[in-house]
């Protein structure tokens, strides 16, 4: 008896004594070198429920947005981190990707980006170009031909692989300032990301924001600015190499694409846009589930801005997936009320598992079930462009 009594004591002890503190500070099993590991929790922001209801069986527009380095373990991470919901838990029609390179049973961003990109396979390393180096076309600029328009948005430089391998042809990833002169090659409408430097501190001295200018683009680097255009062409350089980390860089990924899709949907044939979540793969690479969870969760209220578009409009695919996982994640440990999350790592590089991916709006169905990373490309590109 006694002993049960001090146990009630106890217990009430400690409840009162945690009472005063913040969700942050309650949690008390952190060991040390176990920081990175562990995400403590903080204040959830509130998810919508959105309706899908497509107007026809083929979409006018496709956001696809790519979750770098993105798996099931780096999704549910957030899923815990946000007590128990994202904005992703909205899409109905799930399934997995598999993403080989061409050249390697573990993908880079450059193949996996291009397999997404242009539906070919392709080594590690390069930016839509075949095992020949002979370029590929790309669905956004396939999109361009049929006078549609076109946007990429990204927290990593807009010249890192994952965007590049969109609207570049290079046979090395590192060619940034190659890169960053295939833009000028385009028309594409929007683009916004970091890699500044690319465009203006380069080997041949040239001001490629001069030519931008020149070809008509608003060139800003302020994302309060970015966020007031509504029309017209838009190179926005918000850093000069990459975007500062989540906690750093605030709502930057959401208003980019909010942004992006206001100035896309002006036109009134159809629009292709890709968003990036960059830094979800070097959360990965770092072993490090608080830089994981901050990037999933800015990465889903991306997301969500594209859904809130996309359930109004009823006629955009928005498809949701990753190039490969990153880290060999796994849940440790997690509380769905304080939104703890522990990560565990197998990998400081990329691993070759299936990654997820989800699709809502018209021609969703498609994407369920097991497929290659290039199925993505086939299926999304004869949806919006009909080959
Ligand atoms: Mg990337
Ligand atoms: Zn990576």
């Amino acid at each position: 008896m006694v002993l049960k009594h001090f146990r009630y004591l106890l217990l009430a002890a400690i409840f009162v004594a945690s009472m005063p503190l913040s969700a942050q500070e309650t949690y008390q099993e952190v060991k040390p070198g176990d920081e990175n590991l562990v995400y403590q929790g903080q204040d959830f922001y509130p998810v919508r429920n959105y309706v899908e209801k497509p107007k026809g069986k083929r979409p006018k527009n496709v956001i696809l947005m790519i979750g770098d380095g993105m798996g099931v373990d780096h999704v549910f991470a957030g899923i815990t981190a946000n007590g128990g919901k994202l904005f992703l838990d909205n899409f109905r029609h799930v399934g997995f990707s598999k993403t080989q390179s061409a050249d390697k049973y573990i993908t880079d961003s450059a193949a996996g980006g291009t397999a997404l990109s242009t539906g070919v396979r392709t080594y590690n390393g390069a930016i839509a170009v075949d095992t020949q180096r002979k370029p590929l076309k790309t669905i956004l600029e396939s999109a361009v031909d049929k006078k549609l328009a076109t946007g990429l948005v990204s927290t990593s430089a807009i010249t890192h692989a994952t965007p590049a391998s969109f609207i570049a042809h290079q046979g090395s990833r590192s060619s940034y300032e190659a890169i960053a002169a295939d833009f000028l090659k385009t028309d594409i409408d929007v683009f916004i990301g970091g890699g500044y430097k690319h465009f203006t501190d380069r080997q041949d001295g040239k001001d490629l924001t001069d030519e931008l200018k020149e070809k008509g683009y608003q060139v800003l680097q302020d994302i309060g600015a970015i966020a007031q255009v509504k029309s017209g062409k838009l190179a926005g350089l918000t850093a000069s190499e990459h975007n500062g980390r989540a906690n750093e860089r605030g709502d930057l990924l959401p208003v980019a694409t909010e942004t992006a899709i206001t100035i896309l949907n002006n036109n009134k044939k159809g629009f292709f846009l890709m968003v990036e979540g960059s830094m979800i793969d070097w959360g990965g690479h770092d072993n490090n589930t608080p830089y994981v969870v901050g990037e999933m969760l800015d990465f889903d209220r991306a997301i969500g801005k594209a859904l809130d578009f996309a359930s109004r409009d009823r006629e955009t695919l928005v498809i949701v997936t990753a190039d490969h996982e990153t880290g060999g994640m796994s849940i440790t440990d997690g509380n769905m009320y304080t939104g703890m999350v522990k990560g565990g790592f197998t990998s400081e590089d990329h691993t070759a598992v299936m990654v997820p991916v989800f699709a809502f709006g018209p021609g969703a169905a498609e994407f369920t079930g097991i497929m290659d990373n290039t199925d993505i490309h086939r299926k999304m590109s004869k949806l919006l462009l009909g080959k």
